[in-house]
């Protein structure tokens, strides 16, 4: 897919045009993280989403409504589409040549899809962690301003800096070392300085991609901890290969099984607990995978 000769959209909707209303009234179970609220709007609606590499297909008719302020996880066996799905919301697919991807996905009301949406402004609504820590050779201050400045946007950089650090839970170990480079962090440190620049831009969805798969128990912990604080105030998906990760952190669960399908979404609770597919139940309790 190319990105060329597509415009920014003129006019940013509000957020209460961006979001979807579904059922806010009743029958809703809360999701594991208590606190949150019950209310679910969507965020992020795929509708038929089918992605090819070449030949092969990697994702068959995913349809899914994720919901705004929690945690979605996607599990599932290596290689049935996970980390591709992830990729289709903030189009970095579009950065792999073979990927070729079809069907709607929509952030609040916008296809993200349609020829209109400038990949860069959406990436700027939907930031990315990865698996392996990636800090730039940059200072810690200007890894976190990277997205700040890229993207031209304005404001009291040093106050978001602080803001972003502070939200990812490493201002206090690194405000003395603001100029340093953000290499020389331990790699739990690395992770959540990536998270920093991450949101940094306000990103409405934080996607992360196993991002706690290359760090110790302990680093792991803090991370699993933020991705709790991080969802009062933003949408977060997940991908883990971690079962006990997922039903640790995640309120709701997407479990894609190998031929790119989802085969079931719901509450995490229920998908471990109780799932409605005997697939799911025999992924679950390990009988494969
Ligand atoms: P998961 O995240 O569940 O491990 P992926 O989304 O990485 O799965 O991969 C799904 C399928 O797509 C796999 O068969 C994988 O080999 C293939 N695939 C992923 N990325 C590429 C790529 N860049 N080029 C070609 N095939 C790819």
């Amino acid at each position: 897919m190319s990105n060329d000769n597509v415009e920014s959209p003129t006019e940013d909707p509000t957020d209460d045009d961006m979001l979807l209303e579904t059922d806010v009234t009743s029958g809703l179970e809360e999701g594991t993280q208590g606190s949150r609220t019950t209310h679910e709007r969507t965020i992020v609606e795929a509708k038929d989403v089918n992605v090819w590499y070449n030949q092969d297909q990697a994702l068959r008719d995913i349809t899914m409504q994720v919901p705004e302020n929690k945690v979605t996880a996607m599990i599932g066996p290596s290689g049935c589409g996970k980390s591709t799905f992830l990729r289709c919301i903030n189009r970095m697919n579009d950065m792999i040549d073979a990927a070729r991807v079809e069907g709607e996905l929509y952030l609040g009301e916008k296809n993200v899809y349609d020829d209109d949406v400038d990949p860069v402004a959406l990436r700027r609504r939907v930031g990315m962690v990865f698996q392996k820590p990636n800090p730039f050779p940059k200072s810690i201050y200007d890894n976190v301003a990277y997205g700040l400045n890229i993207q031209d946007i304005g404001g009291d950089h040093d106050a978001i800096v602080e803001e972003s650090l502070k939200r990812a839970a490493l201002w206090d170990e690194v405000k003395d070392q603001l100029d340093e480079s953000g290499l020389d962090l331990s790699g739990g440190q690395q992770q959540r300085l990536c998270i920093a620049r991450a949101i940094a831009p306000d990103p409405e969805v934080i996607l992360m991609d196993e991002p706690a798969s290359a760090l110790d128990p302990v680093a792991t912990s803090k991370i699993e901890d933020l991705i709790d604080e991080l969802a009062e105030d933003y949408t977060v998906i997940i991908v883990t290969h971690n079962m006990q990760q997922a039903a640790r952190i995640s309120d709701k669960t997407a479990v894609f099984l190998t031929g790119g399908e989802l085969v079931e979404f719901g509450d995490t609770k229920k998908i471990f607990e109780n799932p409605d597919n005997e697939r799911v139940e025999d992924y679950i309790t390990g009988k494969f995978g």
